[in-house]
C-alpha cells in the first residue's frame, strides 16, 4: 500500500502506485490544457529573496513524459531550462569518478564486475596508488572526485574505503586540494554511514538500477545487492547515520523508463516527507557496453530524444536537485542534455582502476566504455563556448551548507547568489593553473563579460578582487 512516509522500500515504491501512474499518464497524454497547466505550474515564481518553484508530483511529471507532441516537447525544454537557470545559473560542476577497487561479490548481470567474469583483471589500489591517481587527478585541474569501488567485504571493507578518503583529502600538492569526495558505493549500515559521514565525504550516491523488484532481482541474482529493500532503503539508513546529501540515479535501460521515472520521483518525495530534504543529486546514467556486457541484451535501451525528455521532466519535476551526466554519453548528447537542466558533468574519466596515471587509457580493469573521451582542458573550453561556466567549486561542502541548509538557500533561489562569483574564481584558479592557452583566452573573456552579470555591488567588487588576487597566484581558500 503506497505511503510516501513509511520506510518499507515497498510502500514508499509502492508497484501498484507506479502502475497506476503509468495509466493516468497514458490517459492524460494529449491532454494540453492539463500540460499547459502543468508547466506553468512548474514554473519559477520571482519572489523578494531571488524565486521559488513547486516541482511536480510524480503523477504530474508522468503525463509530461507520456507526451510525444513535439511542440509540448519543445516546452518542456524551455521550462527545464528556465528552471536550471534560475536556480543554478548557466554554471556547471565539473568532477572525475576515481576508481579503487573492481573486487565485487555480486552478481549484477548488466556489471563486468560480477563474481562469475574470471578473465577480467581484479585490481584494488594501494594507499601509494591512490596517491598517484590523486595527484594525477590534480594535475589536470579537478577538485571533486566521486570515488567507486564494488562490494566485497573481504577485499573492500569500509576501513579500506575511509583509508582511501583520508589519503585523497592528506594530498596537498601543488596548485590544489582535492576539496570534496563523493561516495559511490554499495548500500551499507547506518554504522558504516556514520563512519564515511566522519570521514567528511561529500554526497553518497547510490544508483538504483531499477525500481521494479521482480526485475531488481533478477539482474541482481546473487550476492548481498540481491537484497531489494535493503537497497532501496539505503538512502534513510545513509541519513539515519548524518548524512544529509544523498544521491539518486537509476540505470536507464535495464528496464521501462516510464517505470524507473515514476519510481525515482517517488524515491525524492519520500526523502523530501520523511527527512525534510530530497535528493542532492539525481544522476541519469545509461547502460553502456562493457568487458563481457553487450547493452543490447537489455530490452529497455532508450533513444537519445526520450533520454533527453527523462532529463528534462526529471528537472522539472525535482527543480532545485543537481543533475548529473557522465562521461558514459557523447559529446553530442551530453551537449543537450545540457540545454534541459544538466548541472554537473564529469570530465576526462577513465574508469579502470589505476586508469589516471596510464599514458594511453587502459581496459583491462574498466567498469564500461566511455563515450567522450576528451581532455579536461577541452571539456572545459567546450562548456565554455556552448555558454556555460566550468565550476570547479565546493563552497558549500567546506562551508557546512550541507542538507537542509543548502536546500533552504536553494529552495528560495538564492544559492545562485553563491554559486555564480564561486564558479568565476574557481574557474580563474583552473585558467591559472591548468588552463591551455586557447581555454585561457576564452575564459578570461568570458569572466569578464560574467563578472558584469552580478547583481550585487558588493558581491561583484569582492568577486572582482578575488579573481585579481588568484591571478597575482595570491590565494584565497573558496
Ligand atoms: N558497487 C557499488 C554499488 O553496487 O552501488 C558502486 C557502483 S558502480 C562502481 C557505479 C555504477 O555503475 C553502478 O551503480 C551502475 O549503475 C553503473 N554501471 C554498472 N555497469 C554499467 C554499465 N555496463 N554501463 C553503465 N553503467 C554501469
Amino acid at each position: 500500500m503506497y505511503n510516501v512516509k513509511s520506510l518499507k522500500a515497498d510502500e514508499f515504491i509502492d508497484h501498484q502506485e507506479i502502475l497506476d501512474t503509468i495509466e493516468y499518464a497514458e490517459a492524460n497524454k494529449n491532454n494540453y490544457e492539463l500540460i499547459d497547466q502543468l508547466l506553468e505550474k512548474a514554473r519559477p515564481v520571482k519572489t523578494a529573496e531571488g524565486c521559488v518553484c513547486s516541482g511536480l508530483s510524480h503523477r504530474e511529471a508522468a503525463v509530461l513524459l507520456a507526451c510525444d507532441e513535439p511542440k509540448y516537447i519543445e516546452k518542456m525544454y524551455k521550462v527545464a531550462q528556465e528552471i536550471k537557470d534560475a536556480f543554478y545559473g548557466n554554471r556547471i560542476v565539473l568532477f572525475a569518478p576515481l576508481y579503487l577497487s573492481n573486487y565485487c561479490v555480486n552478481g549484477c548481470v548488466y556489471c563486468p564486475y560480477h563474481l562469475k567474469n574470471k578473465h577480467i583483471a581484479r585490481k584494488k589500489l594501494t594507499q601509494e596508488e591512490v596517491k598517484a591517481e590523486v595527484i594525477a587527478l590534480q594535475d589536470m585541474g579537478h577538485k571533486r572526485l566521486a570515488i567507486e569501488a564494488g562490494e566485497d567485504p573481504v577485499n573492500n571493507p569500509i576501513e579500506y574505503i575511509l583509508e582511501c578518503i583520508d589519503t585523497i583529502y592528506s594530498i596537498h600538492h601543488k596548485n590544489g586540494d582535492i576539496r570534496r569526495v563523493n561516495v559511490n558505493i554499495a548500500a551499507t549500515t547506518v554504522e558504516n554511514y556514520r563512519k564515511l559521514k566522519e570521514a567528511g565525504i561529500g554526497t553518497y550516491i547510490l544508483f538504483q538500477e531499477t525500481y521494479n523488484k521482480k526485475s531488481y532481482e533478477e539482474l541482481h541474482p546473487t550476492g548481498p545487492k540481491h537484497d531489494y529493500a535493503y537497497h532501496t532503503e539505503a538512502m534513510d539508513r545513509a541519513m539515519e547515520g548524518g548524512i544529509d546529501d544523498v544521491g539518486l540515479g537509476v540505470l536507464f535501460g535495464l528496464e521501462s523508463y516510464k517505470y524507473e521515472f515514476t519510481g525515482l520521483l517517488m524515491h525524492a518525495e519520500h526523502l523530501e516527507a520523511v527527512h525534510g530534504v530530497g535528493p542532492h543529486t539525481i544522476s541519469v546514467p545509461r547502460v553502456k557496453h562493457a568487458d563481457d556486457i553487450d547493452p543490447d541484451v537489455f530490452d529497455n535501451s532508450i533513444p537519445d530524444e526520450m533520454f533527453t525528455k527523462i532529463a528534462a521532466c526529471i528537472r522539472i519535476a525535482v527543480p532545485y536537485t543537481g543533475m548529473i551526466i557522465s562521461t558514459r554519453e557523447s559529446e553530442e548528447v551530453r551537449r543537450k542534455m545540457l540545454q534541459v537542466g544538466i548541472s554537473q558533468v564529469s570530465g576526462a574519466s577513465r574508469t579502470s582502476v589505476g586508469g589516471y596515471t596510464e599514458k594511453e587509457r587502459p581496459h583491462d580493469t574498466e567498469q564500461f566504455d566511455v563515450s567522450d573521451q576528451r581532455t579536461l582542458d577541452e571539456v572545459v573550453k567546450w562548456l565554455m563556448e556552448t555558454g556555460h561556466i566550468p565550476s570547479f567549486c565546493t563552497a558549500c561542502y567546506r562551508a557546512g551548507r550541507t542538507g537542509d541548509r543548502f536546500m533552504s538557500l536553494c529552495k528560495t533561489g538564492q544559492i545562485i547568489n553563491c554559486c555564480h562569483p564561486n564558479a568565476l574564481m574557481t574557474l580563474t584558479e583552473y585558467l591559472v593553473d591548468y588552463a591551455s592557452e586557447e581555454t585561457k583566452k576564452v575564459g578570461y573573456k568570458m569572466i569578464e563579460e560574467e563578472l558584469k552579470k552580478i547583481p550585487k555591488e558588493n558581491v561583484r567588487k569582492t568577486a572582482e578582487e578575488n579573481i585579481e588576487a588568484i591571478k597575482n597566484s595570491n590565494r584565497r581558500d573558496f
